[in-house]
């Protein structure tokens, strides 16, 4: 196994993965603000996170992870006094909305998922702890963060706080500021909308305090691990950084990883371009959720993602291949006898994707291990030279990759259904369609070309069309 080395935005360079808590990774994500349908360009970064879990878990770590689900934030006061609900009753929809929608892509649960509805008093109390430490001003009503006093402000992001001159807009908060950069710990009541009644005061909490109330309560003063989107370094993370550790005076965080944005077909997304998708939006246009799983992650993290239709055809087909590639090695029947081709080709691929996720999670050449054993262990079969006893040894290694891609399972279907959306399949069920291919393959080998072309004429009328490769493989699709 590789040493991992994860590229933290802090020293804006590739660290090596030293939990803090051996065997332990206590790792906090920033969730999504739930006042609408979270789009595909948050869940690049929520599948990023997954990715990075799922492969932390394969090499043995215990995951003590949390997410938030960002429930207090101006427009959902807004909204929600504007349809005279309360704050709950107004985010319900989008939370079991976003829960069933990282349930359709595959996403583990978080260890924990928390409500910042849940939090106010520890939000409270970290708000005393910084008034304490005198790194606080109040004025009408709202606590602000002096960020004078923090002379290391910047240092995640990387920015020239000097550059930011008093005045300019930075936050998007409508009050009144000691200093442009300083941010709202709290804020004042309106009219009409909802507060809460607590020791600072009546009032609200900013978004920054959430999460580093959350985030501290479950895990500690120090995390090994924070992620979030790029666009949350500036300034949701450095005011996380710059409230945690004046609280505390430790180190907040010792890894930040940002996944990069979503572009698509080349534009940023926007609702004005047309270009705007959730992921409902892709289930309405027929798109499998393991499609749409499969596109997000195949692009390294870091690297921007150009989200196309043409790249969600190239990951259907992808993802078919790796479920006919199973099926064919469970269905087919193979030479009896020894053999260890296979057994040493295994042995690589293993290497090979461990190799490319502890490097940065690059889950680009993750793939191309997986699709390069693939590609050999069916040229092996067409050659006649895998046998039934290396089986095992390529099925585990498939299932244990798919640990940590989870595309494998064919549960598409259901899962769309289950949201509402399209509807069985019409034709053959995949197993039968793999075990007349395999069948095919078979009369193809002996040579009886009668047979064979029998079996392509009942695919045919059931819709399944054959494509014979140079190789000798074949792969099918539906018509
Ligand atoms: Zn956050």
């Amino acid at each position: 196994m590789h040493e991992i080395l994860l590229h933290n935005t802090l020293s804006n360079q590739l660290e090596p993965l030293e939990p803090l808590h051996p065997g332990e990774i206590r790792m906090y994500t920033c969730g999504p603000t739930v006042y609408d349908f979270a789009h595909i360009g948050n869940f690049r970064t929520f599948v990023f996170q997954d990715i990075l879990r799922r492969f932390l878990r394969l090499r043995g770590y215990k995951m003590n992870h949390v997410m938030n689900l960002t429930d207090v934030d101006d427009r959902i006061i807004q909204n929600a006094a504007a349809e005279k609900v309360n704050i709950r009753d107004y985010t319900e929809k989008y939370v079991q909305a976003f829960l069933k929608d990282m349930n359709a892509l595959s996403l583990e649960m978080p260890e924990k998922m928390v409500r910042a509805t849940d939090h106010i008093d520890d939000m409270v109390s970290l708000i005393e702890r910084l008034q304490q430490k005198t790194y606080t001003y109040s004025s009408e009503g709202s606590i602000y963060y002096r960020i004078a006093k923090f002379p290391s402000y910047g240092k995640l992001s990387h920015i020239d706080m000097a550059g930011i001159q008093a005045g300019a807009r930075v936050d998007v908060d409508r009050y009144e500021k000691a200093d442009a950069r300083d941010f709202a710990l709290w804020k004042a009541p309106k009219p009409g909308e909802q507060f809460w009644e607590t020791a600072i005061g009546a009032g609200r909490p900013g978004w920054h305090i959430e999460c580093s109330a959350m985030s501290m309560k479950y895990l500690g003063d120090t995390l090994d691990i924070h992620t979030g989107g790029v666009d949350l370094a500036f300034p949701h993370h450095e005011n996380e950084i710059a409230q945690s550790e004046a609280a505390t005076g430790k180190q907040f965080v010792k890894i930040w990883l940002h996944a990069e944005h979503l572009m698509v077909e080349g534009e940023k997304m926007s609702k004005s371009l047309g270009n705007f998708y959730t992921l409902r939006d892709l289930f309405a246009k027929g798109y499998k959720p393991s499609t749409i799983r499969f596109l997000l992650l195949s692009v390294p993290y870091r690297r921007q993602l150009n989200f196309t239709m043409d790249g969600l055809q190239q990951a259907a087909s992808s993802v078919e291949r790796l479920r006919n590639f199973v099926s064919r090695i469970e269905t087919g029947s193979f030479p009896a006898g020894g053999g260890t081709v296979a057994d040493a080709r295994v042995d690589n691929a293993y290497d090979a994707f461990d190799q490319a996720l502890s490097d940065d999670l690059n889950t680009a050449q993750a793939l191309a291990a997986v699709f390069d054993l693939v590609r050999d262990i069916n040229t092996a079969i067409d050659r006649g030279e895998f046998r039934q006893s290396n089986v095992p040894v390529v099925l585990t290694a498939v299932r244990r990759f798919d640990q940590v891609l989870a595309v494998l399972d064919d549960n598409d279907d259901e899962k769309l259904a289950a949201l509402g959306y399209g509807q069985k399949q019409a034709g053959p069920a995949e197993t039968e369609v793999e075990a007349l291919v395999s069948q095919r393959q078979q009369a193809r080998r002996a040579r009886n070309f009668k047979r064979a072309d029998e079996i392509r004429e009942q695919l045919a009328a059931n819709g399944i069309i054959l494509e014979d490769l140079k190789d000798g493989g074949v792969r099918w699709k539906r018509k």
